[in-house]
């Protein structure tokens, strides 16, 4: 049986030789990191779930491909109740995390593959499906973690690849060999990327004929010669290299976003899986896209949970929780989120077969989540700021409150309903500002605007998928227009 701890992974992690720069430093010692640990003890949660008794059954499922049980995150879904377990298990993580545990791009470029090279090589005869197969079978036995790198820093935005200044803006194969191709670029805002094993590269966009150099889609080891990798800034992020953990916020786990920069890296025939079928990268975008869309449907709502549960305990500690408008805003804020989650069960229950025979889910509905979840996370961020009080963003530090001279004062001033500990008050606003204001926010507000897309994006694919030359005919029917 193909599945590691949570500590196996992080050994796994550990033994790659991975080129990161980090707030102006080459770093190797990735694995002891104030920035990167809680990153992946995000990821390591996902490991872990797999082999507690209490949630095993959601993340463990037998796979047709690798014929074992693997874990849901490395799953191919297989029918609509798949679909529904994988948005459950998202919002599970969500919730025990409080941040963007980082595993699902790689599982939803995986199934966006999957089906895209089967229909690609029923019609172009190459020979992707059965490469993707045994390459994912792979990652199925070995438990791996996938990067889905899609994003190209793209230059000009109002310019095609070839027309930009520099090439490279859009990853590109820049070589091709007996032996397979070498690829050159960037891909930015990478999930998770350095704690992943692999890397599954896609087209940003459609490619159009005359576009093929960059219409690829490979897998890339994460320590393969040739990548490098410049982490992120995230509002407040050395506070986790800071003594006290408390001003951290979410003091166990956080997330993680990388620029990747492809220097020539050689990619062999066995790992290529488009190269050049222009005709197939806007399928294959669209289709990764439906699968994160839906994603957000159940990681956003599990940290909404945490922000919901974060709010209504500050409301109690703060001796407001019987407010009327208080209990509005929190019932606000739970319809909001369950009103995401409703769209990522809707739009998986309502998911069809591919011809390769995975499933796909209903695009307009994850369409619909993707847009809901660029708007209510940023509403439920507001309300749990209306709620909580000024001190969100004023509050002293930690350190202040172990000062023999100021922490008297903090402990005096800060008191709150009279059972409550200062202490345990500071930390539910620490958590919530780390989630509305902080390194948090980047995984619940501004990756819920851009991640899996843009708004526009998603407004294009609703307007392609909602049958509104149906919806006239049958109006017409209705009022005998001919
Ligand atoms: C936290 C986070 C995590 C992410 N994780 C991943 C990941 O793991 N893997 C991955 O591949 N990507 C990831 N992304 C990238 C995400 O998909 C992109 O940020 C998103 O597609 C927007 O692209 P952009 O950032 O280049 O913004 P832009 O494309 O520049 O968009 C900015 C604005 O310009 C508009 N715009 C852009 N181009 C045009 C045009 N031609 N005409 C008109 N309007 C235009 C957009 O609609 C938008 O309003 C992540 C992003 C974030 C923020």
């Amino acid at each position: 049986m193909a599945l590691k701890t949570g500590d196996e992974y992080l050994r796994s992690i550990k033994a790659l030789d991975l080129k990161a720069h980090m707030l102006g430093k080459n770093t190797s010692d990735l694995d002891q990191h104030g920035l990167v640990t809680p990153s992946r003890r995000a990821v390591a949660y996902t490991f872990d779930a797999a082999h507690d008794p209490e949630t095993r059954d959601l993340f463990c499922v037998e796979s047709p491909l690798c014929k074992d049980v693997v874990n849901r995150f490395s799953h191919l879904h297989q029918g609509p109740e798949d679909l529904v377990s994988k948005v459950r298990m998202q919002r599970l993580c969500g919730t025990g995390t409080a941040c963007c545990f980082q595993r699902c791009v790689g599982m939803d470029a995986a199934n966006a593959i999957y089906s895209t090279t089967y229909e690609c090589d029923g019609k172009h005869g190459t020979p992707y499906h059965s490469r993707f197969k045994d390459y994912w079978a792979w990652v199925q036995q070995q438990d791996l973690v996938v990067d889905g790198a899609m994003t190209d820093p793209k230059g000009d935005r109002g310019k095609r690849p070839k027309e930009q200044v520099d090439p490279d803006l859009f990853l590109r194969v820049s070589e091709r060999r007996p032996e397979g191709v070498v690829i050159s670029g960037a891909k930015l805002h990478q999930t998770g990327m350095l704690n992943s094993h692999e890397i599954l590269v896609m087209p940003t966009l459609t490619m159009r004929p005359g576009e093929e150099t960059w219409a690829v889609c490979c897998a890339v080891p994460t320590d393969a010669k040739g990548v490098r990798y410049i982490y992120g800034r995230q509002a407040s992020d050395t506070r986790k290299l800071e003594t006290h953990t408390m001003d951290v916020g979410n003091p166990r786990f956080g997330g993680q976003e990388v620029m990747t920069v492809f220097e020539d890296v050689f990619v062999p025939h066995e790992r290529v899986f488009l190269n050049g079928e222009v005709d197939f990268s806007g399928i294959m975008v669209e289709r990764f896209a439906a699968y994160h869309r839906q994603s957000y449907g159940g990681c956003k709502v599990g940290v909404g949970d945490a922000l919901i549960g974060a709010t209504a305990l500050i409301a109690r500690m703060n001796g407001v929780e019987k407010a009327t408008h208080i209990k509005e805003k929190i019932v606000e804020m739970i319809h909001l989120n369950e009103t995401l989650y409703a769209c990522g069960i809707a739009c998986s229950a309502t998911g069809e077969a591919t011809p390769s025979g995975n499933y796909l889910v209903n695009m307009l509905l994850a369409n619909v989540c993707k847009l809901n979840v660029t708007r209510f996370p940023y509403e439920m961020a507001r309300l749990a700021t209306d709620v909580a009080g000024g001190l969100l963003g004023t509050m002293p530090s930690a350190a202040d409150l172990e000062d023999p001279v100021t922490g008297p004062y903090i402990r005096k001033y800060l008191a709150g309903a009279p059972d409550v500990d200062v202490v345990d008050r500071m930390k539910v606003l620490r958590l919530m500002e780390n989630m509305v204001a902080g390194a948090g926010a980047v995984g619940y507000l501004i990756e819920s605007m851009h991640g899996a897309g843009p708004p526009a994006a998603q407004r294009i694919m609703i307007g392609r998928q909602a049958d509104l030359e149906g919806k006239m005919a049958r109006v017409k029917q209705m009022l005998d227009i001919a």
